[in-house]
């Protein structure tokens, strides 16, 4: 069975910005191998943002990642728009608590909102 948005595992990962870049203070991603985006990240390939970040002369770091998880998390983390309460550097360990992969944890769509 070929792998899809659903079975397939990634490494998500969770960088943060030294200082802001405009509003971003975060940027979450997913790889087959975190250190070889990483690579192409800091060589400006790969990403616009990532791309303007280090050709703003702004540092970056690793956070955070989450090994092995279904691609999906990174949507997952996307939606929750909540960098940092799940980033260490921002939050201290107690990060680590939140935004986990939970295997058979049933997924919310995105949220409705009612009346609007
Ligand atoms: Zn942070």
């Amino acid at each position: 069975m070929a792998e899809t948005f659903w079975t397939e595992t990634v490494d998500v990962y969770l960088y943060h910005f030294d200082e802001p870049f405009s509003h971003a203070r975060h940027y979450i991603g997913s790889a087959k191998n975190v250190m070889e985006r990483l690579a192409e990240h800091i060589t400006g390939q790969g990403s616009k943002l990532m791309a303007a970040v280090v050709e703003a002369g702004i540092g970056f770091q690793i956070a955070r990642t989450w090994k092995n998880v279904p691609r999906f998390h990174e949507a997952v983390l996307h939606r929750r728009n909540a960098s940092p309460s799940i980033c260490p550097i921002c939050s201290g360990n107690g990060a680590l608590n939140r935004g986990i992969y939970v295997p058979g944890k049933s997924i919310k769509p995105a949220a409705r909102r009612r009346g609007k």
